[in-house]
């Protein structure tokens, strides 16, 4: 594919469009990490997509490293994903009653992570962690939760202190509207620091149901695991009668395969998952230890339902998705592009002399402003975010879409070609030169 014409700096379509949005919808959007506060400006207004690319309601062309929020490791619109869903919905869209579709993602989500022994479907990431504390609480008789800070588990009651993605960009610390009796139960570390879990663990003895962790963390910006921390994390919960929940609903499918908790060898008692599994639909899951997921109802008390959990379009979607994945040398071909445009991105970096790391983690990569490596949300909180707000103008102007906050994740998908990559690091190295340094 050609590389996308420079934008144009009139949009009178989206704009047209955008002002009605924000009549009626809070925000003009329906998620805030959508919006372009922390950038400027207003958000694309999405005409369509296909592959790598996305056009705004005024036929700009972008190349896309937003992909759904990760969920789209094949790009859009991916023929075969497409296909599954059309044949799908000819078949009818949702019966609220099981199907062998539901069965057959199970099946494959348990043979790539075998901790899930048995598996749930809900609609959400947001559901699915939400519901994974529910179980942890009720397996071990315990309330508080221990999480990190910068980390994001969706927009539950549980999650909303000191939380990344959207609550980073906004600046949101405590979100009101929890009560206080239940944000007192969720205690938060500094991520990257096991002493810190440690202290936890002392200072609550008995009391903590669960460790809740993405394994790479991907919700401050891409912050991957010190050597030995999740290990820790393991050892610390087993010793103290806790779950470890590895949130794996970006690095699920993404970093390998079999997820974050393959790569690194570690066995969580608990597992969520979403994005990738949906193929663009809304699907997210939670899974893990059979006398654990045995205590949901309808074999046990823990009640968790959903009127369209497991849907079939979305089943389908997953599936097609997935047997995508499996194809041999999937894996290897997404690192070889998404390394490409890593190794691109730290050769412009170390010419300009700029103040940036750019840690990639497999296809999970972010350029933060920081001239240390972010190895903590205080680190991530320490970066140039009006210096990322103007690169990311900058780029946007040259038909490059990144997640509009310096806390998020870029997403390399299998649609990348090489000369997207290449056209890619030609508009960073310029977007780099026209940013400076906010004083
Ligand atoms: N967990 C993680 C790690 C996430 O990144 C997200 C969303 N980006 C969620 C949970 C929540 O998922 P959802 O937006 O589908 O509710």
């Amino acid at each position: 594919m050609s590389a996308p014409k420079p934008v144009k700096t009139e949009h009178p379509r989206s704009e047209e469009i955008f002002r009605r949005a924000t009549d009626v919808l809070v925000g003009g959007v329906n998620s805030p990490v959508r919006a372009f506060r922390a950038v400027g400006g207003d958000p694309i207004v999405v005409d369509r997509a296909a592959g790598a690319r996305l056009w705004d309601a005024d036929g700009n062309e972008y190349i896309d490293y937003v992909c759904s929020w990760g969920a789209l490791i094949l790009g859009h619109a991916h023929p075969k994903v497409v296909e599954a869903i059309a044949a799908q919905a000819r078949r009818g869209t949702s019966y609220g009653m099981p199907t062998e579709l539901e069965v057959e993602l199970a099946s494959k989500i348990r043979a790539a992570l075998p901790s899930c022994e048995k598996v749930r479907f809900v609609s959400s990431g947001t559901e699915a962690t939400m519901s994974a504390v529910r179980l942890a609480r009720a397996a071990t008789g315990r309330d508080f939760i221990i999480k990190f800070e910068g980390c994001y588990h969706g927009h539950s009651d549980s999650f909303l202190s000191e939380a990344g993605s959207g609550l980073a960009t906004l600046g949101i610390a405590a979100c009101p509207g929890v009560p206080q009796a239940l944000a007192a139960l969720t205690l938060n570390a500094p991520y990257n620091d096991a002493a810190a879990v440690e202290n936890l663990f002392d200072r609550h003895r008995d009391e903590i149901a669960a460790v809740i962790v993405e394994p790479v963390a991907a919700n401050m910006g891409v912050v991957p695991p010190a050597p030995g921390f999740l290990q820790k994390l393991r050892d610390l919960t087993t010793r103290h009668g806790a779950l470890l929940i590895f949130d794996e609903v970006i690095t699920g499918f993404r970093i390998c395969y079999g997820g974050a908790q393959t790569l690194f060898g570690i066995v969580p008692d608990l597992t969520t998952l979403g994005k990738i599994i949906g193929g663009g639909l809304p699907v997210a899951a939670y899974g893990g230890r059979r006398d654990l997921m045995d205590r949901v109802a309808p074999l046990g008390p823990v009640y968790q339902a959903g009127t369209l959990s497991g849907n079939p379009l979305a089943m389908s979607a997953g599936i097609a998705t997935l047997d995508l994945l499996a194809a041999p040398g999937f894996y290897e071909s997404l690192e070889t592009r998404a390394k490409r445009l890593g190794d691109g991105i730290t050769a412009v970096l170390r010419e300009s002399g700029i103040s940036a790391t750019a840690p990639r983690v497999g296809s999970l990569l972010t350029l933060f402003f920081s001239g240390e490596p972010v190895r903590d949300y205080a680190g991530a909180k320490k970066c140039d975010t009006r210096r990322f707000a103007s690169f990311f103008r900058a780029m946007l102007e040259r038909g490059v879409f990144l997640a509009p906050s310096q806390f998020e994740a870029l997403f390399v998908s299998a649609a990348h070609s090489d000369a997207d990559i290449g056209r890619t690091i030609t508009a960073f190295r310029e977007s780099l030169e026209n940013t400076t340094e906010s004083l």
